[in-house]
């Protein structure tokens, strides 16, 4: 194996956190960091001619080559786990900008309770009413901790939204559910398409408290505190597995790349795979040494490194930790060790799907127009006489209706299901469907876990990341809750017919159900039931610090990115203003 010359910094993965994570270090430290990232480089100009449905968003274009690396998947220890051999329930990205190239844009916070999950839970509710093999945890952070870092991230981004609660004052047309903010979002709302504008008048007649959802799709040009513009939204509806090609949406290459490229002393790596992160026994515990990769030319090679960073998202945090042999895997039976624990995704459904007289329009819109209602969300409603605990967030999401994902949905009294009679009526109602969605909390669970494969392997040889992944009758009970809910607001709207989601069973990997998974590294306050600390450095291995949404040990509804780049921005803090100064335990 080829030793390169050592670097200060080395960042496995180019997406939101990794460059995030290079931009404040190159910046701010002139520390000399190499980004190595396994995808081909990517910028905006490359996006000008990507308006094409098949290509990337039937065929996914855009995400990692499943002949390459998959995962395997199961339901419970009994069974075997076989590889995904395609796409279906989440869509991991690969490339300079990771998934947040083809993001939707989708950007609320979390809610305050959620980082005291456990806690907060017992207080109100007795430990009775947790689920029997639950996991959840706190986080080791309060979301008082976070504030200040979640306003940076929305700042970087040009979040357009409406608050809802500044500084504990709740203000009527945001989300009066939200924690407290230190002030209002970057940019106003997004336009409301009509979909969404009937969803909203809908949920307000109904007593609920409606909202414009959060997006990083600019609604008009935005300069953020790097300098870094950006054109407003013009709601083309290619966002959601498309790269945008005005740069209206905050991506990883138009947000942070100008300014890395900008830098001397940082350097991307690309079609670079990691394979191990290289560690060795030191005086205080563990200390990485470097990573060893394959490089564009397919050879090995070893680079050096005082610092390490783990930013390849949750899947890959977690096997490159297990394939590196740092920390002790997760063992279900014994409930010891913490690599791998705590997998979670979202319960992320079409409640209602509604069909209606009059044409929506519904070609226009952006990967985050739309209108939100959390009154059912985390602890916002009293859970007491209720079969499950938790919740989430109704969505009238307007995001460009594509024609060949979306043609072809009909109500179910059309009983039709091939012919002319299908084709009239799939004609018919194209453009006079709109689907309501709800994504919810997905709890951690003792038996949701991932480990190493011990049958497949991937390209390099080294086996495949094992999930085993179900759902518990807490997320089936939320589903049942919530399905006539919306149902009530489809009829609302006018729907003349509705169709509502059968009910969630086993977990499906067939189905999309959002790119949001958690879990494997995750973060708390103590080294027995987590894997890195509350600044995201790894208890055991003080020189490695691990990024992104497999510290989070149980999911939230809402989704996770400005989590991660607030998590981001404060693990860059704490380095730059503590662990420079003094390399040990920022905890
Ligand atoms: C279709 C889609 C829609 C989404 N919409 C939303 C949304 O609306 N709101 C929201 O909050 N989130 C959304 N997400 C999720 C969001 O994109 C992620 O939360 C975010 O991109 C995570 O950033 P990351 O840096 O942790 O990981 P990633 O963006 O996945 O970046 C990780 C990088 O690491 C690289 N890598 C992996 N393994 C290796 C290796 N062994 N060696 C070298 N490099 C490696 C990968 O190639 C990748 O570029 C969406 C995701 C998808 C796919």
């Amino acid at each position: 194996m080829k030793t390169l010359p050592p670097v200060d910094v080395v960042i496995i993965g180019g997406g939101w956190s990794g460059l995030l994570m290079a931009k404040e270090l190159g910046s701010r430290t002139g520390l000399s960091i190499a980004v190595v990232e396994r995808g081909k480089q990517r910028e905006t100009a490359d996006y000008l001619a990507t308006m094409d449905e098949l290509d990337y968003a039937i065929r996914l274009h855009m995400m990692q080559d499943l002949s390459l690396e998959t995962v395997t998947v199961r339901h419970n220890p009994a069974q075997r786990a076989f590889p995904m051999r395609e796409y279906g329930s989440f869509l991991p990205g690969s490339g300079v900008g990771g998934a947040g190239e083809h993001w939707n844009g989708i950007s609320p916070r979390f809610q305050p309770d959620c980082f005291e999950l456990l806690s907060r839970t017992t207080e109100k509710y007795g430990t009775k009413r947790l689920p029997e093999d639950h996991a959840i945890q706190d986080w080791g952070v309060t979301y008082d901790d976070l504030e200040p870092y979640y306003t940076r991230a929305e700042l970087l981004m040009g979040i357009s939204g409406k608050a809802g609660n500044i500084r504990g004052k709740k203000i009527e047309g945001g989300n009066i559910f939200e924690g407290w903010r230190s002030t209002e979002y970057p940019t106003p709302p997004t336009k409301i398409p009509y979909f969404s504008a009937l969803f909203r008048d809908a949920a307000k007649t109904l007593g609920y408290h409606p909202y414009p959802n959060p997006a990083a799709t600019t609604s008009e040009p935005y300069t953020n505190p790097d300098g870094i513009s950006r054109p407003p939204c013009f709601y083309c509806g290619f966002c959601e597995r498309f790269g945008c090609m005005i740069g209206a949406k905050a991506q990883p290459t138009n947000t942070l790349l100008p300014l890395i490229q900008a830098r001397k002393n940082i350097s991307i790596r690309t079609a670079s795979w990691v394979r191990r992160i290289v560690h060795e026994r030191a005086r205080t515990g563990r200390r990485a040494r470097g990573v060893s990769y394959v490089d564009a030319k397919g050879e090995e090679v070893f680079q050096p490194a005082e610092l390490v960073f783990l930013a390849s998202w949750t899947l890959n945090n977690t096997r490159l930790l297990l394939l590196s042999g740092i920390g002790e895997p997760y063992n279900p039976e014994t409930g010891k060790g913490s690599v791998g624990r705590n997998l979670t995704h979202q319960v992320y459904f079409l409640p209602a799907t509604a069909f209606f007289e009059k044409p929506l329009n519904r070609f226009m819109g952006s990967g985050a127009a739309g209108i939100c209602v959390s009154d059912l969300d985390g602890d916002s409603f009293d859970h007491s006489g209720l079969p499950f605990l938790r919740g989430g967030t109704l969505l009238a999401l307007s995001l460009g209706y594509r024609p060949i994902a979306n043609f072809g949905v009909v109500p179910q009294t059309v009983k039709a299901r091939w012919g002319s009679e299908w084709k009239k009526a799939a004609l018919d109602y194209y453009d006079r469907t709109g689907g309501i969605s709800f994504s919810g909390e997905h709890l951690a669970y003792k038996g949701n876990y991932m480990d190493l494969d011990p049958t497949y392997r991937d390209h390099l040889g080294d086996p495949l990341l094992r999930l085993t992944l179900d759902w518990r009758e807490n997320e089936r009970r939320m589903a049942e809750f919530v399905v006539p809910k919306a149902v009530e607001i489809a009829r609302a709207m006018g729907a003349k017919e509705v169709t509502p989601f059968p009910g969630l069973r086993s977990y499906d990997t067939t189905r999309y159900q959002s790119a949001h998974i958690q879990g494997g590294t995750i973060m708390g306050s103590s080294p027995d039931r987590s894997v890195v600390n509350p600044y995201l450095q790894h208890w055991q291995t003080s020189s490695l610090f691990v990024l992104g949404a497999s510290a989070f040990p149980q999911n939230a509804a809402a989704n996770p990115t400005p989590t991660i780049l607030a998590l981001t921005y404060r693990t860059a803090d704490a380095i730059v203003d503590r662990y420079l100064k003094n390399p040990a335990a920022l905890a």
